[in-house]
């Protein structure tokens, strides 16, 4: 089983690697990297629990793998326990584990202090397409104003951990990640996941949808149906289903088309099409069983549609949220709980594939501000341009040419 580590950091991913090595052999920790290059995650968290989410979500959102996320850093008891959440850029956005260092270390110094006691903490965060499971691990110690070891990273020549001499910069890797933060929060992580992942279906521990580019094929047939609920025709969206919906991943999908359709068509349209769905199910396919609701508590939904909105809407979500608040607040909080974090960020569908639709729906009923900002969220996913250029061809068969001018001005205009 493969598990992508939610992280640029080689460091940390090699630490990871070795602990799982040794608890959950069967498991092949790979940097996300390899499926979203070097993506920037903004980690807009005030805890470590918000960030790790926020990173863990991201990835699983981008790629469908489960992931793990690590979020950890720094509280230094002098410094009323800074760094903490800003620990990788304490000394500026672009900051070396060095200038980090010696930004604490004259923090300490002009404070009067030659040592501190501080803590190490790291929260995990593991997600994939059923649960989001998080385990914390703690390393107390002291930090010191003078630097001493080569190996590790970031502030490992300035930390001891309680009862040790050495700095963890001192240690053999196998020692510091016996007694360290990491090495604990794994520990815990590794008692909750071995026993979840012993009950489930092999299915659940592959991706759910295919990393970025290569899981669009059948988009075609799933715009359809969008354009056919926005559009209220009944006939065209059984059609649909009566030929493209013939086994239980082909009915999966077109359920979360139908589902997602109420947040911008409405409930008596998504319903009635669903109702469509359950009843070609019930006669034609009975291993069909509805998705499984992972219900979560309301803070999670909250951070999960922060993380999702903010993939799709990229530096232009804070003023288009405070511009919705301006206008309904009650609309802004909704859009970011039930639309992002409830219904668009479930699996079972790839966002890519989400946005195809929701422009098509968009489209063919001319809101057309909104129509720009979810061909921009598109394109800021990663859906090829020639895919969003697609959906304006089906607009045009099935609805005619006077709904894709406005799509056609906008592709252009986001050209420019
Ligand atoms: P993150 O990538 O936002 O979680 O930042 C973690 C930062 O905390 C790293 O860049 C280091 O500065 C610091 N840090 C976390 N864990 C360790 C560790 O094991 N040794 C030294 N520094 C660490």
């Amino acid at each position: 089983m493969k598990i992508l580590v939610a992280s640029q950091n080689e460091h940390k991913i090699d630490e990871l690697r070795a602990m799982f090595k040794v608890s959950l052999p069967h498991i092949e920790l790979e940097s996300a990297s390899s499926y979203i290059g070097e993506t920037h995650i903004e980690e807009t968290g005030k805890t470590f629990e918000e960030n790790a989410f926020i990173k863990a979500h991201f990835v699983h959102l981008a790629t469908g793998f489960p992931v793990l996320a690590d979020d950890s850093g720094l509280e230094v008891h002098a410094l009323y326990g800074a760094p903490g959440v800003y620990s990788a850029r304490w000394a500026g956005e672009n900051a070396t584990d060095e200038m980090n260092r010696k930004k604490v270390i004259n923090e300490l110094l002009s404070e009067g202090h030659s040592e501190s006691m501080a803590q190490f903490r790291c929260v995990l965060c593991y997600a994939d397409s059923l649960r989001t499971v998080f385990a914390e691990g703690t390393c107390i110690g002291t930090v010191s104003t003078t630097e001493s070891g080569t190996s590790g990273f970031g502030y490992d020549p300035i930390f001891r951990a309680e009862g040790n001499d050495r700095s963890f910069a001192e240690l053999q890797p196998a020692e510091k990640n016996a007694l360290s933060h990491r090495g604990r929060a794994v520990a815990n992580l590794v008692v909750t996941l071995s026993e979840l992942l012993a009950n489930d279906e092999p299915s659940t521990m592959q991706a759910v949808v295919e990393p970025i580019a290569s899981h669009t094929d059948d988009f075609e047939h799933l715009v359809r149906a969008a354009i056919a609920t926005a559009t209220n025709n009944i006939k065209l969206l059984q059609d649909i289903i009566a030929v493209h919906v013939h086994d239980v991943p082909s009915a999966t999908r077109m359920y979360e088309v139908l589902l997602q359709s109420y947040l911008f068509g409405g409930f008596p349209a998504a319903l009635d099409s669903l109702t469509v769905l359950h009843r070609h199910c019930s006669q034609h396919l009975p291993a069909f069983t509805l998705p499984a609701w992972n219900e979560q508590p309301l803070a999670a939904y909250k951070h999960q549609g922060m993380a999702l909105a903010g993939q799709v809407y990229g530096s232009v979500l804070d003023p288009m949220l405070e511009r919705l608040t301006d206008v309904s607040p009650e609309l802004s909080a909704w859009m970011i709980l039930e639309g992002y974090g409830k219904t668009l960020s479930r699996a079972g569908l790839d966002i890519q594939t989400r946005e195809l639709c929701i422009i098509a729906m968009l489209a063919v009923q001319q809101r057309h501000t909104q129509l720009f900002s979810h061909i921009r969220g598109a394109l800021l996913v990663g859906v090829p341009r020639a895919q969003v250029k697609a959906v304006a061809d089906l607009i045009c068969e099935l609805c005619g040419a006077e709904y894709v001018e406005e799509f056609e001005s906008i592709l252009k205009k986001l050209s420019d």
